[in-house]
């Protein structure tokens, strides 16, 4: 006989298929059997009716049988007596039907309507039967991905007033996410103490989606091989109406996390993230002051560099501090996310690396009283600017007999500006920033940075 469960691609039946995989303490879909689903309802049904749970219902299932006033008290039976129904029509996967989201078992009606699926069973469907073409009310599921549907919720992630439904492509990161928000099912059971849906009060979705891929990071799974990219759905499905939006995390900025989260760099890199919360007021983005906050403050902000990274936007900037003259962490972090996130070659980041160590040399030689050529370099903001200083770097070497050219023609254009006046602004970036890795304790002695001033660019229009 077949199977009754593999991913489908819908995220509500794939949530539904971890969480029970992990409750049945399955590894794969394909393992689940009929005689695991009528087991694992009844024990699911006495959790799902405890008061903080029947709560999230309203959030998920608005006017579902858990919601509805007048099965207050009997929500465990009444869940039962819908469930039940569906379970009449489990049936293995065959090899075509008309349910929307496996596609290999036919839709089942809610008998006693003679109706298909509405918002209150599935979220965000539609809740009238109006929405409907004439030959179909409700929409189409089937008896299993409808029994699947319902198992979501434990494994769903609260936000604020909302939920996040996690879906990926990699059927380990399903079964791993699934694992974090079941250990905490378990805790709740085992302390009596019912708080509904998996929760680390994340209000901010983007600052969620990157506490998930933290998590699944922490795992001591090998993700090396893996391509993992993850995609949230927050939403709510209130009976007044539906919202959603999502988020997605490529997989390799997940591949960059979790990098850093099992490299050396990792201390550094969520300092830099703990300066780049923010609040928007008028044109100006206004960062929090890190040192007075803990973490429980931050989970409703915004963050610049998860913004950026999901934005695919260039976030360099703020791994250094322009008046400290100070590098927030070292190359090595750098060139994870040049390597993963950009993409960027071999050759181009190690040229780049050597052309600005040979300039920390010409800038150490300088004997006035400021670092000429490095204020040159910061102040650069054209294209034009920054090569004239660069030229100005050369003719010095060649003055201090240094023998090797600072760049070839070739690495010039390929390597330092390939994009020309498009892309110089990144060069100069990473230039300064590996400038200021190298030369900050010698510009501290020799009084070159402004200690005091911890970052009052506070407020920066992009
Ligand atoms: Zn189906």
């Amino acid at each position: 006989m077949s199977h009754l469960f593999e991913y489908t691609g819908n995220a509500f039946v794939d949530a539904g298929i971890s969480a029970l995989m992990e409750w049945c303490e399955k590894k794969h879909p394909q393992e689940l059997t009929e005689a695991d689903v009528r087991k694992a309802l009844p024990e699911i049904a006495t959790l799902f009716s405890q008061e903080g749970w029947v709560k999230t219902f309203y959030t998920t299932f608005s006017n579902g049988v858990m919601v509805q006033p007048s099965n207050k008290g009997k929500e465990r039976e009444k869940w039962l007596e819908f469930i039940g129904e569906l379970v009449k029509e489990l049936q293995p996967l065959g090899d075509q039907g008309a349910c929307v989201a496996c596609g290999r078992r036919n839709p089942v009606r809610i008998k006693k309507e003679k109706r298909g699926f509405l918002r209150s069973e599935v979220p965000m469907t539609s809740g009238s039967l109006n929405y409907y073409s004439y030959a179909s009310t409700g929409a189409d599921y089937c008896g299993v991905c409808a029994i699947a549907i319902q198992l979501s919720p434990l494994v769903l992630y609260r936000s604020g007033g909302k939920m996040i439904l996690v879906h990926s492509s990699s059927e380990k990161a399903m079964l791993l996410w699934a694992r974090s928000a079941i250990k905490n099912v378990h805790a709740q059971i085992n302390l009596n103490r019912y708080s509904g849906c998996f929760s680390e009060n994340f209000k901010n979705p983007q600052n969620a989606l990157f506490q998930i891929a933290k998590k699944l990071s922490q795992d001591k799974e090998d993700w090396a091989n893996e391509p993992v990219a993850i995609r949230i759905y927050h939403f709510t499905n209130y009976g007044q109406g539906a919202e959603l939006g999502y988020y997605d995390l490529p997989a390799r900025i997940f591949h960059f996390l979790n990098e850093i989260q099992n490299s050396e760099e990792a201390e550094d890199w969520y300092r830099i993230i703990r300066k780049r919360y923010y609040f928007q007021k008028g044109q100006d983005r206004i960062w929090l002051k890190t040192a007075e906050k803990q973490e429980e403050d931050y989970k409703d902000k915004k963050n610049a560099i998860y913004e950026g990274l999901l934005e695919n936007r260039w976030i360099i900037k703020y791994f250094y501090g322009f008046q400290q003259r100070k590098s927030y962490a070292r190359w090595a972090l750098v060139q994870l996310y040049l390597k993963e996130v950009k993409q960027m070659d071999k050759q181009r980041i190690e040229t780049i690396k050597r052309v600005a160590d040979e300039i920390a040399l010409v800038i150490q030689k300088d004997e006035s009283d400021k670092p000429k050529r490095l204020g040159q370099l910061e102040r650069a903001n054209t294209y034009g600017n920054f090569r004239n200083t660069l030229r100005l770097i050369i003719k010095e070497r060649i003055g201090n007999n240094v023998e090797n050219p600072l760049f070839s023609l070739d690495d010039f254009a390929e390597r330092l500006f390939p994009d020309g006046a498009l892309g110089w602004r990144e060069t100069q970036d990473l230039i300064l920033f590996r400038l200021y890795e190298i030369l900050h304790s010698w510009l501290q002695e020799k009084g070159f940075v402004i200690d005091e001033v911890e970052e009052n660019r506070n407020s920066e229009v992009e």
